[in-house]
C-alpha cells in the first residue's frame, strides 16, 4: 500500500465517524508525507487545522492508521501544502513564486510566510494586483516610489473604500523593494499596531527600542492611518516618527479610507504632513476590471469556473473586492464538494443567498447550535470561559458571524454569549476579520460556516 492508499483508507474509516463539513474543513487536504519506523507524518495545510487535529482528533486518526498497519504508533503533524518533500517543511522564507502559482486565493502556500522582521505578505505583489482605471493612479505612484525611494512622492497617502486593494498595493511596495534589495530596511504596521507597541514601550519602559524599530527603516508602511483618530500620544509619536524619517528621506506610506482632511480628531499638524507629498485614492473597480480579477484569482481552477459564471459574479458583486472574491470562494468550495464544474443556474442559486442575506432572520441560538455541531463541541464550552484555544477560536466565530452577517448588537451578542462584556465581542469580531484577511484557509473555513448558517 503506498501513501496515498494507506491515507484514503484511513479516511474511509475516519469519514464514518465525522460530520462532512468537519471531514471538509479538517481532513480533506492532509496527507501521508512520510512513514518512518512507527512515525507517520502528515501533511497539514494550516496551523489551525493542525490545532484541531492534535486536539480533537488524534486518536480518530492513529487509531485508524494502527488498524491498517500495527507499526504505526505515533504522528507528527507537519503544516505544509507541498505534497512532494519533507525537505521543503523548514523552509520558511518567502517562496519566490511563478507566474502559476503567485495568484490563486486557493494558493494556501504563501500564506503562512509573512515575514517576521516586515510583517509583510508575500502573496501581495504588483504582478497579481490588476490595474484599472479605478486605482491606476494609485498604482503609478506606488510603482514610482519603489523606482524613486524617498524623493519622489513622501509621503505617499493612498486612500479608498473598504475591501478596495489598499493593503494590497501597501505591501506590494514592500515586497518589490525587498526582492531587489535582501538588505533594505522595511516595516509594515497597521495605525493599530503602531499605537499596540507604542504602548507596551510605555508600559515596559522600552521606548528607545520602540524608537529605534521605527525609524531605523527605509520604508516605513502604516496601514489604516485613519485609526489614530482621538489617539493624542500615537499621534504625537508618529509626527515625531514621520519627522525623523522624512528628515533623512526615508520613505512613508500611509493608507486610509478616507483623505486626509476628512480624519476627524487629528492635529493640524499632522494632517498636513499627510498632504505633504502625494495623495492617491482607490475608486470602485469597473466591470471589466472586476472580471479580470476574478479570472487572476481562479487561474488554478478555472476548469470548474466558466466565463459565464464568472461574469455573473463580476455582475453581482460591485463595491467591494474582498466580497468578489468571497463570491468566487463560495462557487469553489461547491465545485469541489460537487466535485466537478458548476453551471450559471448553479451559481446564481448559490450566490442568491449572500444577495438575500441581509432579510433573513436566524436567532442567535440556531447560529450557536450550528456552530457547536460543526466543531464538535458542546453548549457549556462554547458559552463558557475556558480559554482553551480549540473553544476561544469557535466562540469568537461566533461573535463574529452574530455581528458581521447578522447585525445584533455588540450589547445583545454579549448577552447572549453568556452574559460576557460587549468588549469582548468587539474584540473578538476584530481578531476574526483580521484572521480572514490574512489567512485564505481560515477565510474558506468562514465561507462554509456561513453556508452552514444560511441553510436551513
Ligand atoms: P483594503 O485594504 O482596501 O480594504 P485589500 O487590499 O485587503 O483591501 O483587498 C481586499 C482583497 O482584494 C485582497 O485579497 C486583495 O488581494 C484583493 N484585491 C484588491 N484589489 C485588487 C486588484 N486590483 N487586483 C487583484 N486583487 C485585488
Ligand atoms: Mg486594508
Amino acid at each position: 500500500m503506498n501513501f496515498q492508499e494507506l491515507w484514503e483508507s484511513a479516511l474511509g474509516e475516519i469519514k464514518l465517524n465525522i460530520s462532512k463539513a468537519n471531514y471538509l474543513t479538517w481532513l480533506k487536504d492532509a496527507f501521508i508525507m512520510d512513514l518512518k519506523g512507527d512515525t507517520v507524518f502528515l501533511g497539514i495545510p494550516s496551523s489551525f487545522t493542525k490545532e484541531w487535529l492534535e486536539n480533537k482528533y488524534h486518536k480518530q486518526i492513529l487509531s485508524a492508521l494502527y488498524n491498517l498497519n500495527p507499526e504505526i504508533k505515533k504522528i507528527e503533524y507537519i503544516v505544509t501544502t507541498d505534497k512532494n518533500s519533507l525537505k521543503k517543511i523548514n523552509i520558511t522564507k518567502a517562496k519566490q513564486s511563478s507566474r502559476s502559482q503567485k495568484s490563486s486565493i486557493l494558493d494556501e502556500q504563501l500564506e503562512f510566510n509573512i515575514d517576521s522582521e516586515t510583517n509583510l505578505n508575500p502573496k501581495y505583489t504588483f504582478e497579481n494586483f490588476i490595474i484599472g482605471t479605478n486605482n491606476e493612479l494609485a498604482n503609478a505612484a506606488a510603482l514610482a516610489i519603489t523606482e524613486n525611494l524617498g524623493s519622489k512622492y513622501n509621503p505617499l497617502f493612498i486612500y479608498g473604500g473598504v475591501g478596495l486593494g489598499k493593503t494590497h498595493l501597501l505591501q506590494a511596495i514592500g515586497n518589490r523593494l525587498k526582492s531587489k534589495n535582501k538588505k533594505i530596511k522595511i516595516k509594515y504596521a497597521s495605525s493599530e499596531k503602531f499605537t499596540d507597541e507604542l504602548i507596551n514601550a510605555i508600559r515596559n519602559q522600552k521606548m528607545t527600542e520602540f524608537k529605534k524599530s521605527f525609524r531605523n527603516l527605509d520604508l516605513l508602511l502604516i496601514d489604516d492611518i485613519q485609526f489614530i483618530a482621538g489617539k493624542d500620544k500615537t499621534q504625537e509619536e508618529l509626527f515625531h516618527t514621520f519627522n525623523n524619517l522624512h528628515g533623512k528621506n526615508k520613505q512613508i506610506v500611509f493608507t486610509s479610507d478616507r483623505p486626509p482632511k476628512s480624519i476627524p480628531s487629528i492635529e493640524e499638524r499632522l494632517r498636513s504632513r499627510f498632504e505633504g507629498g502625494m495623495i492617491a485614492d482607490i475608486g470602485y473597480p469597473d466591470f471589466e476590471t472586476r472580471f479580470a480579477i476574478l479570472e487572476e484569482k481562479s487561474q488554478e481552477v478555472r476548469h470548474l469556473i466558466s466565463d459565464d459564471v464568472l461574469r455573473y459574479i463580476a455582475e453581482t458583486v460591485s463595491r467591494n473586492i474582498r466580497e468578489l472574491e468571497g463570491a468566487l470562494n463560495r462557487i469553489i468550495v461547491h465545485a469541489r464538494l460537487k466535485n466537478g464544474a458548476i453551471t450559471l443556474e448553479e451559481a446564481k442559486k448559490i450566490l442568491s443567498s449572500i444577495l438575500n442575506r441581509s432579510n433573513q432572520y436566524i436567532p442567535p441560538k440556531e447560529v450557536i447550535k450550528k456552530i457547536i455541531s460543526f466543531y464538535d463541541l458542546n453548549e457549556s464550552e462554547i458559552l463558557g470561559h475556558s480559554r482553551k484555544k480549540e473553544l476561544v477560536k469557535p466562540r469568537q466565530i461566533v461573535m463574529y458571524l452574530l455581528r458581521n452577517e447578522l447585525k445584533y448588537s455588540y450589547t445583545n451578542i454579549a448577552e447572549k454569549m453568556g452574559n460576557r462584556d460587549h468588549t469582548t465581542v468587539i474584540h473578538a469580531c476584530k481578531k476574526i476579520t483580521k484572521e480572514i484577511e490574512d489567512n485564505p484557509v481560515f477565510a474558506q473555513e468562514i465561507t462554509i460556516l456561513k453556508e452552514i448558517i444560511y441553510n436551513k
